[in-house]
């Protein structure tokens, strides 16, 4: 079995996601090979306990990652593996079910247990029930939730072999004009070990906003529910749930959040889950380890006050 993974990144490293990816490959096979689109990371990449080689693209055409040009490549490359994984993220979901269809393989999304190299398990119905899926496709396509798998480790005696490869499949009907980056201090949603989400209990931008000291104060990462992103509360990269971003840290924090079943799907495999909600009956109670029945305005003010004493 040879498996490539598509490793997601930005300009300088690795995104976590492409870490937890290696892990589910690495349980099928010792044959892994890492696909990154930038020289900058290949010495990160070398260095992930698990990877044979890691293959780079040099090519001004894959520099920015575009589904469009990068999922050719894929397919393309695909044709020498069995297994094709990319992480679960926007980015991974972009571009492997583009690749899938131009290999003309069905894929698989959303894994969260290898059973073998050709069964797999995968959450259905936002999360309220498990499919375990076989597929007897040539070349399995997969997409990796983090949350099923630990992230590979670093290891600085590991040396994969750094391959350039000369490959370019042109595209001419659309390029990169150009990207706003949204920059935070605060941690990245999907690797935070702390999370403070807010939802529509909170009412208005401006009370959003207090959530921001909780958060720093914590070292945490923000969420939102879809409601508080669809009032304008928060920004839309920070909704977790069936939509939004697949979440497990340490610890989250719920304040203002009901807990409909499409935001528990974000969130609910979470290790410690603490819930405010003025509202006994609120779902959020059920997954919850600690709640608190409380107006979330004065519990905020008397958890920082407590915070601040340390
Ligand atoms: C196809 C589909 C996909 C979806 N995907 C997502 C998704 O990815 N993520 C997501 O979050 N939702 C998603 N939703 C929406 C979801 O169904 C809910 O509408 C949403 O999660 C509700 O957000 P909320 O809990 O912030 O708001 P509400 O349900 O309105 O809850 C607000 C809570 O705040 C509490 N509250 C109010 N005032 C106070 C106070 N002063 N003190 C304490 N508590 C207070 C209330 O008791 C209430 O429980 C999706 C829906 C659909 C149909």
């Amino acid at each position: 079995m040879t498996i490539l993974v598509i490793a997601e990144h930005d300009q300088n490293a690795l995104k976590r996601a492409t870490y937890h990816t290696v892990t589910a490959a690495a349980s099928m096979s010792s044959d892994v090979d890492l696909l990154v689109f930038n020289p900058q990371v290949s010495t990160e990449a070398a260095k992930i306990s698990g990877i044979k080689h890691v293959l780079v693209v040099d090519e001004k055409n894959y520099a920015h990652q575009l589904a469009e040009n990068v999922a050719p490549l894929v397919s393309e490359l695909a044709k020498q593996y069995t297994h094709v994984l990319a992480p679960a993220t926007t980015f991974g979901k972009n571009i492997l079910p583009r690749a899938a269809a131009l290999t003309d393989m069905a894929m698989i999304s959303d894994v969260i247990k290898i059973i073998s190299p050709d069964t797999f398990l995968r959450p259905i119905y936002a999360g309220n029930a498990l499919a375990t899926v076989q597929s007897h496709e040539a070349i399995q396509f997969l997409t990796v939730r983090s949350t099923g798998f630990a992230a590979a480790t670093q290891n600085q005696s590991a040396t994969a072999e750094i391959k350039a490869l000369d490959i370019l499949i042109p595209n001419t009907l659309s390029q990169f004009e150009g990207e706003e980056i949204h920059i935070s201090a605060r941690p990245e949603l999907t690797a935070a070990r702390i999370i403070v989400a807010g939802g529509r209990g909170l009412k208005s931008l401006e009370n959003f906003k207090l959530l921001e000291k909780l958060a720093d104060t914590l070292g945490a990462a923000l969420g939102a529910s879809r409601a508080a992103v669809d009032a304008g509360f928060a920004p839309n990269d920070y909704q977790v749930g069936q939509t939004g971003k697949v979440v497990a840290p340490d610890l989250y924090i719920a304040i203002g959040i009901s807990g409909a079943i499409q935001h528990l799907a974000g969130m609910k495999d979470s290790k410690v889950i603490v819930a405010i909600n003025n509202d006994p009956d609120a779902p959020i109670f059920q997954v919850a380890d600690y709640g608190l029945v409380a107006d979330l305005f004065t519990s905020l003010q008397e958890l920082q006050l407590e915070l601040d004493k340390r």
